[in-house]
């Protein structure tokens, strides 16, 4: 059985971005500001707040990344409350929460969730004619999953 999720017009998107990544999202963000404006934004404490400052507009600021920012990302996912990730992480650093990290990346794929790593991929990812429409994710069915464990 196909399980599936209506995405609204108006997309939640959550932004991440490790320390050496920041300067990427902003330019990233400034470049895509038209877009992003008619979507709501969400993202870990200090890429929310450099966001807010680049974009002049609220975004709902989660816990920084390492405090537990990227599980609370990580647990919308699983709830069906981020409709896209936009996770600009280094891939020449280890972070103290690498294990979040990690985590991070499993769950969104775990969810389908839409995703971008880099600016190039998010680039194409926010113009694309879906971000404009009303869009019918399917999302793995994991009952067989679930029902293994409970047997
Ligand atoms: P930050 O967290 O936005 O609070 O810096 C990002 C991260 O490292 O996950």
């Amino acid at each position: 059985m196909i399980k599936t999720r209506r995405l609204n017009i108006r997309k939640r998107i959550a932004l991440v971005a490790h320390d050496n990544k920041k300067k990427d999202l902003i330019e990233w963000a400034e470049f895509n500001k038209v877009v992003l404006a008619k979507h709501e934004l969400i993202a870990t404490g200090t890429t929310g707040k450099l966001m807010e400052d680049q974009l002049d507009r609220p975004v709902k600021k989660l816990l920084s990344g390492p405090l537990g920012g990227d599980q609370q990302i990580g647990a919308m996912i699983a709830g069906g409350e981020i409709d896209v990730l936009i996770f600009f992480w280094d891939p020449m650093e280890a972070q103290p929460h690498d294990s979040d990290v990690k985590a991070l990346l499993r769950i969104a794929m775990a969810w389908n969730c839409i995703m971008a790593c880099d600016r190039s991929t998010a680039d194409f990812v926010l113009t694309s004619p879906l971000m404009q429409t009303e869009y019918t994710l399917n999302i793995p069915d994991y009952s067989t999953y679930l029902k293994r464990k409970i047997d």
